[in-house]
């Protein structure tokens, strides 16, 4: 069988790496997964065997053909179920996940990361907890790994703890993809900010604090607000600091300020 590039098709087979997935998601029996993207299946055998429930996602309709036959069995004893669709579009909430009682297990294309991530943050039913693979610099970003924030690891740390779990070569992939990838591992999800309106604020003037990179977190504000710097002394930090440089518990000090408590 060809994979298709344009799917993202690099299928893992490297036995650590589909180990340490598995172990970072600290996958139980009687857990309930949703598996995106299982491909030829390497990672559900791993995720079945553990004794957890898993219902996946698959796009491509000659895979659904082949994890049909393979997994015969468990969708027969329904620990299996396995849905054909675009993970993108399947409404989440019919399949009867529900909110905080899941764990999502997800080796996708690069290109959906984002996208997959904001879903399953922003929206309910949200997962415990989230084990993507992702490419290997989008990990890095996520953690702050050289200690500068970003809008990636903002909008992650609204909703969870990042940690990178293991960096995984490219060569533990078939096709071997053109970049290295890792494992990225999203805990405790659940909203940070407790007030929707908190949060679209923070969204707004965090988004606008990172829009000119070289600048200061204050001019950039001024695109959004009409008196940065009173914001940023009353939330006791410098009118120096640049976007780089705040924490959540930073930003939630703005927010607070801004929303005029
Ligand atoms: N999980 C398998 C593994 O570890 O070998 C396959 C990983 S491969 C990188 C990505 C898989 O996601 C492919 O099987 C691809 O067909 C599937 N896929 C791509 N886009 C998708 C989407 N929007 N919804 C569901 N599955 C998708």
């Amino acid at each position: 069988m060809f994979a298709k590039k344009s799917l993202g098709q690099n299928f893992l087979h490297d036995e650590s790496a589909l180990r340490a997935i598995v172990e970072a998601g600290d996958v139980q029996a009687g857990d309930h997964i949703l598996e995106i993207g299982p491909g030829l299946g390497a990672l559900t055998k791993k995720l079945l065997a553990t004794g957890a429930r898993i219902v996946a996602i698959e796009k491509d309709d000659r895979l659904i053909a082949i994890l049909n036959e393979t997994f015969k069995v468990e969708i027969e004893n329904k620990t299996f179920t396995l849905i054909h669709g675009d993970a993108l579009e399947v409404d989440i909430k019919k399949l009867g996940f529900k909110n905080n009682a899941y764990k999502l297990i997800a080796n996708i294309p690069y290109y959906i990361t984002g996208q997959i991530l904001r879903q399953f943050t922003e929206n309910t039913p949200r997962p415990t907890c989230a084990v993507m693979m992702v490419q290997k610099e989008v990990a890095e970003r996520a953690v702050a790994r050289d200690g500068k924030e970003s809008i990636l690891s903002m909008s992650i740390k609204a909703f969870g703890d990042p940690k990178k779990i293991k960096t995984v070569p490219r060569g533990a992939f078939n096709p071997a993809p053109g970049v290295d990838s890792a494992i990225l591992l999203i805990k405790d999800i659940y909203p940070r900010f407790e007030k929707q309106e908190e949060q679209e604020l923070f969204f707004l003037l965090m988004k606008a604090g990172f829009a000119a990179k070289r600048k200061m977190l204050a001019p950039n504000l001024r695109e959004v607000t009409t008196n940065p710097h009173t914001l940023l002394v009353n939330a006791g930090l410098s009118e120096k600091v640049r976007a780089e440089d705040l924490h959540l518990e930073d930003w939630k000090k703005i927010i607070y300020y801004a929303a005029g408590k």
